[in-house]
C-alpha cells in the first residue's frame, strides 16, 4: 500500500503515482512486517536484500548489483580527537560509488514489475550514474537530465558510459526536476527521483545495516549530508521499522548537515519553524547537495523532530577541510558532499551540541573519485624528478 504522508489517502502498490491526488503531498510505502525474528537475517549475504522481507517488491525478480553491505569503519583517531565514539558508513563502496544504488535496485525492480520500458531522473550526478547502470542491467531505456556544467566529472562519465540518454539542462537541479516530473506525469517515463517512494525503500537499508553493524543497537546519533532530503527520511524509516519489529529499543538522533548557501532545512530547524522555505539560487562546491527546494522536506523535518535530532550548516571551506582530514587521518576518500557529515560533526562538537562520548555514525555518501577535479585541486602537484633514486631520496628523507 502507498500512503499520503499528510492526509493518509491510500493507493494501490501498482498505481504509478508520485504525489497525493487529494492534497498534493508526498507519499510513502507502507511496510507491515510482523513475526520475523531477528536471527532470520543472520547467515544471509551482506547486501540490501538481506532484509528482503522489508522491501516491497518481489525479491525473486530483483535487479541487483549486490549493492549495500558497505564498510562500517570505526574511526579511532578522529573519534579520540573529538571525544566521541565514531563510526563511518562508507557508501562510496556501492557498485556505482554512492548510496543511490540501494534505491535504484529497488526502484528498477519496481519499474520492471510495473512493465514500463523507459525510466528517467533529474540529477546532480549520482542519481543519474546509478540509474544509468541499473537501467542497463534491467534492459530499460533511460533518460537523465543534468544541470548543464554543474555535474562532477566522474558522475557524468558514468551516466554517459552506461548508455543513458544524457541531457544538459539550462538551470539548476530544481529546474531539471520540474521538467522530468512533467514528462513523468505525461506518461513518457517512470520517474526514479527520490519523490518515488519505492526508491526510498531501498535506501532505508542504510539505517537497518547500521543497527545490524552495531550488534542490534542504535547509535546515539546518525549524521549525514542533506540535499533533496530523501536519504535522511529513508534512514529514519528503516530505523523505526526495526524498532517497531522489536529488533532495537532506542533510536538515534537524526542529524542533517547542509551547505550554508543550500540550507533550507537547516535554516528552518535553526529558526524553530515547521515549514521549509526554498532557497532561490543554491550554491556550494558539494554539488550533490546543491539543492534549494528539497522534495522530501516534510519527511525530513518529521524525522529530525521525532528523533530529537537537529540540522546545521557548514561552509565550503569546512567541507573541503573535512574531506582532506578524513582522507588523511582515516584513509577514507569521499566526495565533498559526503564530507559535510564530518564537517558537521566537528562543528556540533565544537559548539557543545554533541555530548562527550556519544556513539555517532557519520554516513559518507559518495566516493572521492566522483569529483576528481576537487580532489586534484586540493593537492600539491606531483614533484617532478629524474629517474635517479638520489633525487627522490633527498625528498623523502625530509618527510
Ligand atoms: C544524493 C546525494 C546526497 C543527498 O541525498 P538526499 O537524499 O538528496 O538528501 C548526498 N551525498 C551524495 C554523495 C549524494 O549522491
Ligand atoms: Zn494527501
Amino acid at each position: 500500500m502507498i500512503r499520503c504522508i499528510s492526509c493518509g489517502e491510500e493507493y494501490e502498490d501498482n498505481e504509478i503515482i508520485y504525489t497525493c491526488k487529494k492534497c498534493d503531498s508526498i507519499l510513502e510505502v507502507e511496510c507491515n512486517v510482523e513475526g520475523i525474528p531477528r536471527d532470520t537475517f543472520e547467515s544471509r549475504r551482506q547486501n540490501i536484500w538481506k532484509y528482503k522481507e522489508f522491501l516491497p517488491v518481489n525479491p525473486e525478480n530483483r535487479i541487483s548489483l549486490d549493492e549495500g553491505g558497505t564498510p562500517f569503519c570505526k574511526c579511532e583517531k578522529i573519534g579520540k580527537e573529538l571525544g566521541v565514539d565514531l563510526y563511518v558508513k562508507v557508501e562510496g563502496s556501492n557498485p556505482t560509488g554512492s548510496f543511490k544504488d540501494r534505491g535504484m535496485s529497488v526502484g528498477t525492480t519496481k519499474a520492471v514489475d510495473l512493465g514500463v520500458n523507459m525510466v528517467g531522473c533529474a540529477s546532480t550526478g549520482n542519481t543519474s550514474a546509478s540509474l544509468s547502470a541499473y537501467a542497463a542491467r534491467a534492459g530499460l531505456k533511460c533518460a537523465v537530465l543534468l544541470p548543464a556544467g554543474k555535474v562532477a566529472l566522474g558522475k557524468l562519465a558514468q551516466a554517459m558510459f552506461h548508455g543513458a540518454k544524457v541531457f544538459g539542462v539550462d538551470g539548476n537541479f530544481d529546474d531539471a526536476l520540474k521538467t522530468i516530473t512533467q514528462l513523468a506525469l505525461d506518461g513518457e517515463l517512470y520517474l526514479l527521483n527520490s519523490i518515488n517512494p519505492f526508491r526510498l525503500e531501498g535506501q532505508k537499508t542504510i539505517g537497518m545495516e547500521i543497527v545490524d553493524d552495531l550488534g542490534w543497537q542504535s547509535p546515539d546519533r546518525i549524521i549525514l549530508p542533506v540535499g533533496n532530503a530523501g536519504n535522511i527520511s529513508a534512514i529514519w524509516k528503516g530505523i523505526t521499522e526495526f524498532r517497531n519489529a522489536g529488533y532495537i529499543k532506542d533510536v538515534p538522533m537524526m542529524t542533517g548537515i547542509q551547505a550554508v548557501n543550500s540550507a533550507p532545512i537547516a535554516n528552518a530547524v535553526k529558526k524553530g519553524e515547521e515549514t521549509v522555505v526554498p532557497v532561490e539560487n543554491p550554491d556550494t562546491i558539494a554539488t550533490a547537495i546543491r539543492i534549494g527546494a528539497p522534495v522530501s522536506a516534510v519527511k525530513a523535518m518529521n524525522a529530525i523532530k521525532e528523533s530529537n535530532g537537529t540540522a546545521d550548516t557548514v561552509t565550503d571551506e569546512e567541507i573541503l577541510d573535512a574531506q582532506k582530514y578524513l582522507a588523511r587521518t582515516e584513509g577514507i576518500g569521499v566526495e565533498p558532499a559526503s564530507a559535510a557529515s564530518i564537517a558537521g560533526l566537528r562543528k556540533l562538537v565544537a559548539n557543545g551540541e554533541i555530548d562527550k562520548g556519544e556513539r555517532i555514525v557519520c554516513v559518507v555518501t559518495g566516493h572521492v573519485l566522483k569529483d576528481p577535479n576537487v580532489a586534484i585541486d586540493a593537492c600539491e602537484e606531483p614533484t617532478q624528478v629524474s629517474s635517479d633514486p638520489k633525487a627522490i631520496r633527498e625528498v623523502i628523507r625530509t618527510m
